[in-house]
This record gives C-alpha cells, sequence and structure tokens, in this order.
C-alpha cells in the first residue's frame, strides 16, 4: 500500500535527506557502491510529486538498463501508488530519446514508424554500400565501419561535423558515413546511435523546440551517470537550462562503459557546466558486510586517478571473501552448482543467487551443468534469444506488416520459407524500388501486373503481398501473439521448422516463447521498439532462478551471494583490454572487478580455474592479479586441488592448513603449474611425484621449483587421457610436441601429460 506524505523518507541519512530535498538547482551525488544512490533518485523522485513541485509527465528519469527503469517504476508505485503512471519519460537514455524522435522523426526525414535496425541490418547495408565504392569488404569490414560509425555517433558527430583525422578506408569515412545516414533514411531506419544523435540534430536546429521540452521538464534525473558518453552528454545539456534542475548520481569507480565512448570526465564537467552545483558525497554503505566491503575497497585502491572516496558500513563483518583455485572450468561450474545446492538446502532461494562472468562464453559451462542439475537459471542482458534466426524471421514478417518500406524485412523474408522466389529476381526487385525510389514492397505490386518477371515468380509474389495484406488487416482485430502464430502457420514457416529433425524444435520452441512474451504488449510498434531497445532480456524472470550474466550488465543491482567465476589473467582482466588499452584498460578491468565484489550482500565467491577452453582450445590459466591485489584481511582462500596460487592464497594457507599438504608458488614461476599437474591428479604414481615437490606434509614450498621447468625431456614417453602413449619430440615452455602412437603429432599442455 502506499505510504502517507513525508514517510517515503523515513530511514534516510543526513546526506541521502539533503539530496532527495535539495530539489531546486543542480545536484551531483558522487559516492561509492551501495551507498543508496539509486534509492535517493528514487525518493526524490518520490518527493517533487508528494510534494506537488511537478507532475509525473514533467519529469525526466534516466536509468542505464531497462530493467533498472522499470524497478525504478515498481519503487516508485509502492512509494507513492497509482500516479507514478504519468511517468512517461522514465526509460533508458536510448528509450527516451527514441519517443521524443517519434514525435519530430519528420525534421529528420524520417517517418514516425521509422524501424530501429539491429546490428545484423546494419552491417547489411553496409556491406552494399562497401561494395558499391568498390572497397574490399575483407580488409576494411562492415563490422569494423559500424563500430567506427557507432564511435563517431556516441561522440555526437555527424557526417558534416565529422572532425578531419577521424577516417576509414583511406580518406572513404565521411562519404561512407553520410551514404549510410542518407541510406538509413530511405529505408525509413536509424541505428541505435541515431536515437540521439537525430535527437541533438532537432534540438540543436529547433531552439523553440528545445526550449519546450526544457519548460516541459521541470526536474531531470540520472542513475548512473558516470557512464554517459559525450553524445548522452549533450543531450542531456540540451534539454536543461544551466540553472535547471538537474540531479545526477554516480560513482567515478564503477565506470566500465570507457569502450562505448562513456566519459568519467563528465563528472568533472558537471561543476562547471552546472555553476553553483551542489555535490553530496554519500559514505555510508548500507547493502554488503564489512568484509566484502573491505575486499572491494582494497582492490581498487590500485586504480590511479581516482576522485577518492570513504566508504564504511555498520553491517556485521560477514564470511570473508571466498578465494578459490580449481582444477578447470568444468570443476568450477560443478564446485558452483554444488555450493547453490548447498546453499538451496539451508533455505536460500535461488534468485538470491548471482553469477557474474566477464564474457559471454563462460556461461556455457554453468548452463550446461545447471540444465543437468535441473537449477533453474536464467540468462540476464545477454540477447541472444532475439538474435536467433527464427526469432529474427518472425520479426522481419511483423516489421514489413508494421512499415512498408522496411526494405531489409522484406529481403529477409521474400523467400522463406522457399516460395520460389530466386535471389536473381530479388535483387532485380531491389534494383528496380531503387531505381524509381520506391520500397521493395511497393515495387512488387507494380511489378505484379508488369512482364518484367517471369509468370511463376508474379505468382509467387502476388501470393506474398496478399498474405501480407490479410496479415495487416488482421493486426487491430487479434492479439499480437495470434497475429504471429497465424502468420507462421500460413506463411509455411512453422511447417518448413517441423520438416527440420535436428534442430526445427527448438526453434518452434523459442517461436513460442516468442509469441508468449508478445502480449503484454499495447500495440506492435510498441512491442517492435521493446525488441530493438531490449538490452537486458530476462527470460524466466519472476521465478526463482539463478542470475547468470556479464559483470557488465550487473551495474547497479545487488544479489545475497554472487559468484564471481574465471578470475584468470586473459580472462579477467581480460587480454583485449589490455592489449588495446594498456593501463587505462587494466584499471577498467580492476573498476569492474569492483562492481562485480560490491553487488554481494552477504556473500561472495571468487574462483580461478587453472586450465580452461577458451574459445575451443586448452590453455592453462595464470590466477588473476586481482586475486592477489585483494586485501588479505578480508579474504579466506581454499583449495580442492592442494594449489593456492601467489598472493593472499598462499599465506593464508600457510596458517591454515597445518596438516594438509599444500604449496604454492609466485605464478610466474615455470615450477607452479608442475607442480599443479601432480595434485590436481590422483593416481598414485603422481601423488608420489607430488610428494617430491611437496617437501612433506604442511610444509609449504613458497616459491616456484626451479629445477621444475626440466622436467620433461626431449625422448621422453609420456601419456595423454586423449591421444594415449607417445613420445616428447620438442618442449616449447608448457607446451610439448608429442609424437602419439595412434593420434601422430600434437601439441599438447604439459600439465595434461603424465610420465609413464
Ligand atoms: P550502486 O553504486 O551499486 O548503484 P547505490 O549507491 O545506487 O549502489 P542503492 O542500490 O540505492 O545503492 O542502495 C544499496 C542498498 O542499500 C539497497 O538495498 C538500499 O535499499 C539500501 N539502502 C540505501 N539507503 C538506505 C538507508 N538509509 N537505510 C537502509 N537501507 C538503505
Ligand atoms: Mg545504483
Amino acid at each position: 500500500a502506499p505510504q502517507g506524505a513525508g514517510d517515503y523518507m523515513a530511514g534516510l541519512n543526513p546526506e541521502q535527506r539533503l539530496a532527495v530535498e535539495t530539489t531546486e538547482g543542480p545536484v551531483l551525488v558522487l559516492a561509492g557502491a551501495g551507498t543508496g544512490k539509486t534509492r535517493v533518485l528514487t525518493t526524490r523522485l518520490a518527493h517533487i510529486l508528494a510534494t506537488g513541485k511537478a507532475r509525473p509527465w514533467e519529469l525526466l528519469v534516466v536509468t542505464f538498463t531497462n530493467k533498472a527503469a522499470r524497478e525504478m517504476r515498481e519503487r516508485i508505485t509502492h512509494l507513492i501508488g497509482p500516479s507514478a503512471e504519468g511517468l512517461r519519460w522514465l526509460g533508458t537514455f536510448h528509450s527516451v530519446a527514441a519517443q521524443i524522435l517519434r514525435r519530430h522523426a519528420e525534421l529528420v526525414g524520417l517517418k514516425s514508424s521509422f524501424t530501429i535496425l539491429d546490428m545484423d541490418d546494419q552491417e547489411r547495408v553496409l556491406k552494399q554500400l562497401l561494395e558499391a565504392a568498390n572497397i574490399d569488404t575483407k580488409r576494411w569490414t562492415p563490422r569494423s565501419l559500424s563500430g567506427m560509425i557507432d564511435h563517431w555517433k556516441n561522440r555526437g558527430w555527424t557526417p558534416d561535423t565529422l572532425p578531419a583525422g577521424e577516417d576509414f578506408a583511406n580518406g572513404k569515412g565521411k562519404g561512407l558515413y553520410a551514404a549510410y545516414q542518407a541510406r538509413l533514411v530511405s529505408l525509413n531506419a536509424c541505428d541505435f546511435g541515431d536515437l540521439l544523435l537525430h535527437n541533438l540534430t532537432i534540438l540543436g536546429k529547433n531552439p523553440a523546440l528545445a526550449e519546450d521540452y526544457r519548460r516541459r521538464f521541470k526536474y531531470i534525473l540520472v542513475d548512473e551517470y558516470q557512464d554517459t558518453n559525450v553524445a548522452q552528454y549533450l543531450w542531456l545539456r540540451l534539454l536543461s537550462s544551466s540553472t535547471g534542475n538537474v540531479c545526477c548520481v554516480g560513482d567515478d569507480d564503477q565506470s566500465i562503459y570507457g569502450w562505448r565512448g562513456a566519459e568519467v570526465d563528465n563528472i568533472l564537467r558537471f561543476e562547471r557546466d552546472f555553476p553553483g552545483a551542489k555535490v553530496i558525497r554519500l559514505e555510508r554503505n548500507y547493502r554488503s558486510t564489512s568484509h566484502i566491503l573491505g575486499a572491494a575497497s582494497g582492490l581498487i585502491e590500485a586504480n590511479k586517478g581516482r576522485l577518492g572516496k570513504t566508504l564504511w558500513t555498520e553491517a556485521d563483518g560477514g564470511e570473508k571473501v571466498r578465494v578459490q583455485g580449481v582444477w578447470d572450468g568444468e570443476a568450477e561450474s560443478r564446485l558452483i552448482a554444488d555450493e547453490i545446492e548447498t546453499q538451496r538446502r539451508a533455505g536460500r532461494k535461488y534468485s538470491d543467487i548471482a553469477i557474474l562472468v566477464r564474457a559471454s562464453f563462460q556461461m556455457r559451462a554453468f548452463e550446461e551443468r545447471f540444465v543437468l542439475l535441473a537449477i533453474p537459471y536464467t540468462v540476464v542482458g545477454g540477447p541472444r534469444f532475439f538474435e536467433r534466426a527464427e526469432i529474427r524471421d518472425a520479426h522481419a514478417y511483423l516489421r514489413l506488416i508494421q512499415s512498408e518500406d522496411d526494405d531489409l524485412a522484406f529481403e529477409r523474408i521474400v523467400n522463406t520459407p522457399k516460395r520460389g522466389i530466386g535471389d536473381t529476381s530479388v535483387q532485380k526487385i531491389l534494383a528496380i524500388a531503387r531505381q524509381h525510389n520506391l520500397s521493395a514492397l511497393t515495387a512488387v505490386r507494380g511489378l505484379i501486373n508488369t512482364d518484367e518477371l517471369q509468370a511463376r515468380t508474379r505468382t509467387a509474389l502476388s501470393n506474398f503481398v496478399r498474405d501480407l495484406d490479410r496479415w495487416r488487416a488482421m493486426a487491430g482485430t487479434v492479439t499480437h501473439g495470434e497475429l504471429t502464430e497465424t502468420i507462421l502457420e500460413e506463411s509455411g514457416y512453422t511447417d518448413m521448422q517441423r520438416a527440420d529433425r535436428a534442430s526445427g524444435q527448438t526453434r518452434l520452441d523459442n517461436l513460442k516463447e516468442l509469441t508468449q512474451s508478445m502480449q503484454a504488449f499495447d500495440s506492435l510498434q510498441a512491442y517492435l521498439e521493446h525488441v530493438s531497445l531490449v538490452m537486458d532480456l530476462d527470460r524466466g524472470a519472476g521465478e526463482d532462478a539463478v542470475q547468470i550474466m556479464t559483470l557488465h550488465a550487473a551495474k547497479g543491482l545487488e544479489f545475497p551471494l554472487v559468484f564471481l567465476p574465471g578470475w584468470e589473467e586473459g580472462v579477467f582482466p581480460s587480454q583485449r583490454s589490455i592489449d588495446e588499452k594498456g593501463e587505462k584498460g587494466l584499471e577498467e578491468e580492476r573498476r569492474l572487478a569492483y562492481v562485480g565484489v560490491t553487488r554481494a550482500r552477504e556473500d561472495a565467491r571468487i574462483s580461478f580455474a587453472a586450465n580452461r577452453l577458451v574459445y575451443g582450445r586448452w590453455t592453462s590459466q595464470l590466477p588473476s592479479r586481482f586475486v592477489d591485489e585483494l586485501p588479505i584481511d578480508h579474504v579466506q582462500a581454499e583449495s580442492d586441488t592442494g594449489y593456492y596460487g601467489a598472493g593472499p592464497g598462499l599465506k593464508e594457507a600457510k596458517s591454515r592448513w597445518d596438516d594438509t599438504p599444500v604449496f604454492g608458488a609466485g605464478y610466474s614461476s615455470p615450477g607452479w603449474k608442475r607442480a599443479q599437474s601432480f595434485t590436481a591428479s590422483t593416481t598414485p604414481r603422481d601423488r608420489m611425484a607430488r610428494n617430491a615437490v611437496i617437501e612433506g606434509k604442511g610444509r609449504l614450498i613458497a616459491t616456484g621449483d626451479p629445477k621444475a621447468s626440466s622436467n620433461w625431456a626431449r625422448g621422453e614417453r609420456v601419456f595423454h587421457q586423449k591421444f594415449g602413449y607417445g613420445a616428447i619430440r620438442a618442449i616449447e615452455g608448457n607446451k610439448l610436441v608429442v609424437d602419439f602412437e595412434k593420434a601422430g603429432e600434437k601439441k599438447v599442455i604439459d600439465t595434461f601429460v603424465e610420465k609413464t
């Protein structure tokens, strides 16, 4: 039930209360994780509404994900009741910008029914343009151009304002960018970056209109401000006056979207652009135990150039952050799944548990394990589902019904399922359409009655057009789900999938899922827009399920128990970010680690594997440097293989495990890996070998054994689990070239080989 006036403020600390009550003038809340920034923003919103300072539609509220927007709406409804429904300008930057663009699309040459292209469509358009310009698309790929254009758009640059020096394919950058924008207009489409960019154009070129919006939005509230990029920043500036009531909340230590053009500098710029801005700091963390907070704070201290802040909590110490080394990725998923079951038996809900990964490839092992053990889980934030071909096909039908101009949708489904309209005919149609400046579908309507195309093709096309028209007429009279089912049935799409014994059933199940999920939308357009905007798909949301997601997707969220797997050099910090951006990249990775640890309320578990299958290849892994950076007082290291790694794990092991044979080594030493292979093995012979490395029970060998690197000899006979017996031909670091008796010559990692 909604609470009485003022009740929503109950429990806020004085600084939080100040941030809520300082409604007039610019305010920047700069504070660490879990200090209640989002809560302050939500309460502030409630306060403004409850005190009648503004009506719901006079508030512009920007969150970082759709999920966050949804949660904020729910919290507001809880605080102030049904009047929260009028909050029509609450959403992500993209969704609010899309709304504004729909109202003024004609100012940038679009119709308000414009479609929002996804990556695939975008790349198809760019490929055509590159080919038309005779550019080698192997060297200059559509994907890299799409990345480039996205980068430009994030900085607020149009083809006209593109600075010299920004280029693609030796001087063709600007021309390609302009051609792409023109092509999008003719398709009545835009891409993601355009949503904001077109807004900037529209508001920039129409001061009266911009002034209209500035008057409309009496209060502006922005969450996760540290991750805004230049375009978003400019957009906020256009919609607010310098004396405006703008409240931004953020944490420089959680800036993790540098690769998308986010600028921490926006935080610093705030005080300059909004003179007299009040800066409020919150220092009390309400989310996590003191061990979790201590571990996270210690970790982030390794970053330079921080604004710096204090964080404290009154919460109990709780459990120390557990760090566990395991043999390989599978052992890691087994460990975590078992722990989840244990927790579950002890009364914890699945939905209170999250697994936060650095990269999506890490998800597979968990998903497989969970399916095996029937642990319910949901993958949050991955657009995987919507990226499936069958889903995209279904959407293409709907898009074409929604907008006759959508040539990309036309191309995708005109012959899917096969209707006897060959590629040549399709190309011909597209050429004619372009020549006459028509959409493909409009061109088809004309061509049906001419002799341009073969009679057979004409018949197929006229049936196709007749079907589309019939479905379009149905659109208003049945639910979207029913409409989609009808289309899939009548077009023969369902039959086509039924005929596919290999994966047809999975696809039909996905389509079923799709038609079920569509019902919640008022209009087809709203649904299609949702699909384009959706960045956080939560299948099975609402169910009691373990949440799997990337660290990026976890921003702003919290869970009682958080697993942080894959803390290995190369995985996390990711090799790519270090290769591409050096120290800056590393610092961003460390902020990501900070975000990860601070998601946990009661319990955080970090793990790393010694070996991992990365993109189909086995690689041996070194523990992440972040493991080392965790302050020892807040960490408890464990291992089921006897391996503790360097850093705190090693020190911890020394003090804790008196009667267990343990060893560790500086992880750059060659002895480390040798020892590792012995302890993980359970055969008597290996245990003997291990004892040679570990000098007796309870003795800790704290440094690498230099002799260990020459443990292998050329010509030595070895055994490998998969390839059998063989002889060593060459030794290259930790890799051996082995001449196997059955499998022939292979290069293998030495830890997978046993001496015979
Ligand atoms: P992040 O930086 O991770 O986004 P945040 O600063 O936005 O964190 P919130 O998510 O708003 O933090 O709050 C963290 C947790 O602390 C939430 O569970 C919130 O309800 C709780 N919390 C915030 N302020 C208070 C308070 N004054 N009393 C009790 N609990 C609070
Ligand atoms: Mg928050």
